[in-house]
């Protein structure tokens, strides 16, 4: 071979070699608009392209077939301020400070709408999840990043009329929809009868059809049993739902889903006739779903997978590529991927990865193959803050010292924070006590509990008026949850104890990630009262 043939030789190599990394211009869209869409409430296994029997989402499902879809995507909390901070800041909620309804941000934190609105996008907001309107602490914290900071102007309305997007075709614009119609009370009582007719079944005459299904009833359901609040109003108290009861409140739940569902449709057919569709990047994202009766409670106050594992898709014009990636992504992740997608210098305190890369790479989104490099452990948290603690402790009965002791505690703590709390239950019982913490890979998860004591405080059968002592002595079932996801993914059978190698591996994995959240050192502030007072009977 004389020289000119192994030149050319290596010149191929090298452009293959460059072939094989990412090339900006097959993703990037200097010129995009971005469009956030979150979804409170919004179960990923009741959406139709996840396989749910009832018809409850074609336009989600056909807009996620036209895009990125994400089918294994995880939130990084259960409560949707706290997840929606993460996603705005990449940073888990231990890591950027917003662990509760009224926590303030820490200051290294920087901000999506920060970044973009130095970048010259104009930020407008629409929000109708009652978490980011009204006197919150996350309105007082993001809405100065916006020329627009706008509620929804009726009660359980849509937070934005699709035609006023005929407004956004002259300026570069970020804006973030928050649609809370899911959430609830279940079932859709402004919306026209017919998405109630679509899954609610009308010959249903049991006694839930007279009770509205909101916070005054839902939380209050523990394995199938109503019970009594504390200081509220009587629902049925001690009576044990029937399976008619359960299919009716989970069918008003996903009536829930196909009334937003056509608001999503509506909006892209606005989007679509305002010429939007073609420079404007599309998110679509769930904050966290439901229980709905898998682990003994409805709403949602865990980090099961009913919960943590939600919607997210992806619209970006410039892609060619389309279909789904099976890899599995987080909350965090899409901060830095809008910013890569447009092309503006990711802040180095995010914590999440730009999902480009496991966009372009076809051996997973057409050959189907997972990418087990990318995203090998994502974690969620389980930060049990005041409020959290007072919905789930707000059960009556008689006798239960402890639970009336962990009240006393939680009131004195009314403006400050859940590690506080989490201190005093450790003075007054030799236990230590932190946030849970759930480490996920593509195929298996693990969650600690060292907050379980109080879960199953919590958690208790109030019916039967005491504590009962065998479910407070440790063990080591209480402490760790082991599932496997193919197999399992309801999460129904507890592999932790049964020496499985991956068991060693991840509870590794979750001390080091501890240690490293330690030496973060984040103070949490809570700047608003928690609390309304309770009296002891
Ligand atoms: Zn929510």
């Amino acid at each position: 071979m004389d020289n000119k043939i192994l030149f050319l030789i290596f010149l191929l190599f090298v452009i293959a070699l460059l072939a094989s990394f990412k090339n900006p211009t097959e993703y990037r869209c200097t010129d995009c608009n971005v469009i956030l869409i979150s979804i409170d409430s919004l179960r990923y296994d009741h959406l139709g392209i996840n396989g749910y029997q009832k018809n409850t989402s074609p336009n989600i499902d056909n807009f996620a077939r036209d895009s990125i879809f994400f089918p294994n995507y995880i939130t990084q909390a259960y409560l949707t301020p706290i997840s929606e901070a993460s996603i705005h800041t990449s940073r888990y909620p231990s890591s950027n400070g917003f662990v509760s309804f009224t926590s303030m941000l820490d200051s290294q934190a920087t901000k999506l709408e920060d970044v973009l609105r130095i970048y010259g996008y104009n930020n407008y907001a629409f929000v109708g999840s009652g978490n980011f309107y009204g006197d919150g602490t996350f309105v007082d914290q993001f809405s100065p990043s916006y020329k627009v900071y706008r509620f929804t102007s009726e009660k359980r309305g849509f937070p934005l009329n699709p035609n006023e997007l005929k407004n956004f075709t002259k300026e570069k614009f970020f804006l973030w929809i928050s649609i809370g119609n899911i959430h609830w009370p279940y079932g859709v009582p402004n919306a026209p009868q017919k998405y109630v007719d679509m899954f609610v079944d009308k010959n249903y005459s049991g006694p839930l059809k007279d009770i509205i299904l909101d916070e005054n009833f839902l939380p209050y359901i523990r394995d199938s049993i109503a019970h009594r609040r504390l200081n509220g109003t009587e629902f049925l108290s001690g009576y044990s739902l029937t399976n008619d009861d359960k299919k009716y409140i989970i069918d008003n739940y996903d009536s829930g889903i196909r009334y937003v569902d056509n608001y999503i449709g509506d909006l892209i057919q606005s989007i679509k006739e305002n010429g939007l569709m073609n420079n404007t990047i599309i998110v679509i994202q769930s904050e966290h779903g439901e229980e709905l009766g898998d682990h003994g409670r409805f709403t949602h106050g865990d980090i099961f997978e009913n919960t943590i594992h939600t919607l997210l898709t992806i619209h970006n014009p410039v892609l060619k590529q389309k279909g789904t990636v099976l890899t599995q992504a987080q909350g965090l992740d899409i901060m830095p991927t809008i910013l890569d997608m447009i092309g503006i210098p990711i802040p180095e305190s995010v914590q999440g990865k730009s999902l480009t890369s496991v966009i372009l790479d076809k051996t997973d989104v057409i050959h189907g193959k997972v990418n087990s490099d990318f995203n090998k452990y994502v974690f969620s948290e389980r930060i049990p803050n005041p409020s959290q603690l007072h919905w789930i402790l707000n059960i009556t009965t008689e006798n239960a010292i402890p639970i009336k002791t962990i009240y006393e505690i939680l009131l004195k703590y009314n403006e400050t924070d859940a590690r506080n709390v989490l201190q005093d239950l450790k003075d007054i019982s030799n236990d230590s006590y932190d946030e849970d913490l759930a480490v996920r890979t593509n195929e298996w998860k693990l969650i600690e509990r060292p907050a379980y004591r109080i879960h199953i405080l919590a958690q208790y059968k109030a019916d039967s008026h005491s504590v009962d002592p065998d479910a407070l002595t440790v063990n080591y079932s209480s402490l760790y949850q082991l599932y496997d996801l193919k197999n399992d993914p309801n999460e129904q059978k507890n592999l932790a104890g049964k020496k499985l190698p991956i068991e060693n591996e991840l509870i590794k994995v979750l001390r080091e990630w501890r240690k490293m959240k330690e030496s973060l050192k984040i103070q949490y502030v809570f700047n608003k009262t928690v609390f309304p007072n309770y009296t002891f009977t």
